[in-house]
C-alpha cells in the first residue's frame, strides 16, 4: 500500500514569465527528492537564446547527463509552459497537435477487496469515467476480473505489471478478457523477456501494450514485434520533448499508443494532455488518486 507519493515541482522564469512542471518519485524508482532538487539546483543551461528552445535544452541535458528522466521531464514540461504563456499558444497548438479529438482515458483501480472497488468504481464514474484500468498480480486476477464485471459491463483494460508467468494460462486468460470486453493487456510478463510477449501477442488479438520494458525512444525498435504498442510516460522519457519523437516513432513502426502517468497532480498531467489527442489512449488519472491535487495547484499560483 502506498499512502502518498513524493513529487517536486519546478517553475521556470524569463522575463516575466513563467511555466511549471512536476517530478513524481513514487517509491519504485531510484530518483527522489534530494536527487531531483540536487540535479536542478546545480544545472547550467546553455546559451539565454535556447530558452524558446526546450528541445535543444533537454537533447543538451540528456547528453551531458545520464538519468535523471523525472527531473528532465519537470524541467521539459516547465520550459514548454514557459514558451507557450510567452508564445500566447498552448502547447498543443505549438506542436501543433489538434486539440479537437478526445482519446478514451481510464481511471485506474489498484489491486483491492470488492467492497473498495465498488468505492472506487463509484468515484471514477461520479467524475465521468467510462474506462477502467485494472491492476492484476497474476495471482488474484480472476477475483478481480468478476468483482468488476460484478460492476459494469463498461470497457477496460488489465495492467499485469509483470505478474503473469506461464504462457498457457494467460493465453487462456486472455481469451476470456477479450470475450469479456477487455480493450489491452499491459506488460504481462517480466520485462526482459520479450519472446513470451511475443507469443502470447501472436495467439490472441487484444494489443499487448509495454510498459516496464518501454523506458525511452531507444526502446522501441525491440520491442515492435513482441508488442503491439507502448506506454509512454513523461516521467520515464524525460518530458514532452522525447515524448513527442516516441510517439512519431512509434507510428513509423506500426506500434499502438498509450499514454500514462506516475500518479502525477494536474501538473504533470496536464502537460501530457496535451499531446494526448495523438495517442489512442490516455491514462491520466493521476489527480483523481491523490488527495490534494487542488492544494497543489493552489500552491502553484505563487
Ligand atoms: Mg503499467
Amino acid at each position: 500500500m502506498r499512502t502518498h507519493t513524493d513529487a517536486v515541482l519546478v517553475k521556470a522564469e524569463y522575463k516575466g514569465f513563467s511555466g511549471i512542471g512536476e517530478a513524481t518519485l513514487p517509491p519504485y524508482l531510484p530518483d527522489t527528492v534530494e536527487s531531483v532538487s540536487s540535479f536542478l539546483q546545480n544545472l547550467e543551461i546553455g546559451i539565454e537564446s535556447d530558452i524558446l528552445l526546450p528541445s535543444r535544452i533537454f537533447d543538451d541535458l540528456d547528453n551531458r547527463f545520464p538519468g535523471n528522466m523525472p527531473a528532465k521531464a519537470a524541467l521539459d514540461m516547465a520550459l514548454w509552459n514557459l514558451k507557450s504563456a510567452m508564445e500566447g499558444k498552448t502547447i498543443a497548438e505549438l506542436m501543433g497537435v489538434s486539440a479537437s479529438k478526445i482519446v478514451p482515458h481510464t481511471y485506474t483501480i489498484g489491486i483491492c477487496s470488492k467492497e473498495e472497488m465498488r468505492i472506487r468504481f463509484a468515484f471514477a464514474r461520479e467524475h465521468g469515467f467510462t474506462f477502467f484500468k485494472l491492476k492484476l498480480d497474476g495471482k488474484q486476477d480472476r477475483d478481480i476480473l468478476d468483482n468488476f464485471k460484478a460492476l459494469t459491463d463498461l470497457p477496460f483494460a488489465v495492467d499485469a505489471n509483470q505478474g503473469w508467468t506461464d504462457l498457457e494460462s494467460s493465453i487462456a486468460f486472455a481469451r476470456e478478457l477479450e470475450q469479456q470486453g477487455c480493450v489491452l493487456i499491459e506488460q504481462p510478463f517480466v520485462k526482459s523477456d520479450l519472446a513470451l510477449s511475443k507469443a502470447l501477442r501472436d495467439t490472441i488479438s487484444i494489443p499487448l501494450i509495454a510498459d516496464e520494458a518501454c523506458q525511452r525512444l531507444t526502446d522501441l525498435e525491440k520491442l515492435k514485434d513482441s508488442f503491439d504498442g507502448i506506454n509512454i510516460k513523461l516521467q520515464k522519457c524525460g518530458g514532452i520533448t522525447e515524448a513527442m519523437r516516441m510517439i512519431t516513432q512509434a507510428r513509423e513502426l506500426g506500434l499502438q499508443v498509450l499514454l500514462g502517468c506516475m500518479s502525477e497532480s494536474s501538473i504533470g498531467c496536464n502537460a501530457a494532455e496535451h499531446i494526448a489527442p495523438l495517442c489512442d489512449w490516455a491514462d491520466l488519472d493521476g489527480p483523481w488518486l491523490i488527495e490534494n491535487d487542488a492544494e497543489i495547484q493552489k500552491a502553484t499560483l505563487f
